[in-house]
């Protein structure tokens, strides 16, 4: 019973810094009494977490003019250049390591392939030479390492923090990789599914963040969503949602590598859509732009901006088929905005022309008059996930504390 109560003040006065922290770090800047007026708490609670804030460094004070007159007030804003945190991006065929600061400017990236191991010691071992190379090359920051985050393509179990799955080669057991971070660092770790946290990213930092609910879709080598209802992530009690990259679209398809036929990553991956231009062109094909040599995403969308007739036909031929399974998900979760990442945006004209066309006929009509269709204007797509993730532990709290019992 005791220790339950000693439980909740700590819950309370965590929840109580972090809706400061939050504020501060959204409206900033702002004063006390204005975080008192927003956040409900008394002013003497105020001043007690912003001066604990102050003293870890995490918010600075500002002088602002105050636009009714001339009396000066003192502003709050977050710090973000002082602290840093360690950004972990495990691929299908790379390995990312990166540092934001706070604002999540990027200070330094390093990209690596995957190497050729045959099991997990194997990359473990790999992946944590480097990452102490890493670290050793990039000790000389004058800001302060606060965190890691960790985004992996495979699925990822949010209750314990184990990854259960990589598309690369069977996981004999869930690999503790957060644990092995932490020993070896003693910095707190966030992990999540690569794409879903990419939605959580849009929506701190990228065209989301006016919606409670939104569906953001990543084309790159693989195909899927993260899905943002009332400002949270959906991870559900299973752990793993939006794999609508695996809905089939072509039952007579390719085989896929989850071990079904015709998924839509199959025809709408960057790969797929390289390797039916590839086919195309040996078929007989002609276009002006793109050649068996050259006919790489990048150039496809290029030459369908041109008007290009092979180019054109095989991007309006993806939209219709993302534009199908984006149908059945705008009318599963109705969400306020739809966010496309990946590559293909730049043939957006056509693309969205396709996909629009085919939402229009597919969805309830209702449900998709007011749903946008956006591109993705996040930069540093594959760690900027990993970057939401702390960001995340920042403003709910838990990071927060850590930092401020150390
Ligand atoms: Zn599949």
């Amino acid at each position: 019973m005791r220790i339950n109560q000693i439980v909740n003040v700590d819950l309370v006065k965590q929840m109580n810094s972090a809706v400061v922290y939050k504020l501060i770090d959204q409206q900033a800047p702002i004063s006390r009494i204005r975080i008192s007026e927003l956040s409900q708490l008394a002013p003497a609670s105020v001043t007690k977490i912003t001066r604990a804030l102050l003293a870890r460094g995490l918010i600075k004070e500002v002088d602002q003019q105050e636009s009714t007159g001339g009396r000066r007030a003192t502003s709050i804003v977050a710090e973000q250049k002082a602290f840093r945190t360690l950004l972990i991006h495990l691929g299908r065929e790379e390995i990312v390591f990166a540092m934001m600061d706070l604002s999540a400017k990027l200070l330094t990236y390093q990209h690596f392939n995957l190497p050729d191991v045959q099991n997990l010691p194997q990359l473990e071992d790999f992946l944590l030479a480097q990452l102490d190379k890493f670290m050793v090359d990039n000790a000389n920051k004058s800001s302060e390492l606060i965190a890691i985050g960790i985004t992996v393509t495979g699925f990822v179990n949010g209750k314990n923090n184990l990854i259960e799955n990589l598309p690369y080669f069977e996981l004999a057991e869930p690999w503790d990789l957060v644990q092995r971070l932490e020993q070896r660092f003693n910095l707190p770790s966030y992990i999540g599914q690569d794409v879903r946290s990419l939605a959580l990213a849009e929506h701190y930092f990228g065209v989301t963040k006016d919606c409670y609910d939104s569906l953001l879709l990543r084309i790159h080598r693989g195909v899927g969503a993260g899905i943002v209802i009332n400002h949270e992530v959906f991870q559900g009690y299973r752990n793993n949602v939006g794999e609508i990259g695996h809905i089939q679209v072509d039952p007579l398809g390719k085989r896929c590598l989850c071990g079904n036929v015709g998924c839509l990553e199959t025809v709408v991956s960057n790969d797929a859509i390289e390797n039916k231009m590839q086919q195309m062109l040996e078929d007989g094909y002609q276009s002006k732009w793109l050649s068996l040599e050259s006919h790489d995403i990048e150039a496809i969308c290029k030459a369908s901006n041109k008007h290009d007739a092979v180019a054109t036909e095989l991007i309006e031929h993806v939209g219709v088929q993302i534009g199908r399974v984006l149908a059945m998900s705008v009318n599963m979760f109705n969400p306020e905005k739809i966010v496309i990442s990946g590559e293909i945006t730049q043939a957006k004209n056509t693309l969205f022309a396709a996909i629009h066309k085919t939402l229009e006929s597919h969805a309830l009509p209702s449900f998709v008059k007011n749903t946008p269709l956006v591109v993705s204007e996040l930069h540093h797509e594959d760690v900027i996930g990993a970057f939401a993730l702390v960001k995340r532990a920042l403003l709910d709290g838990s990071l927060l504390q850590h930092l401020l019992i150390e």
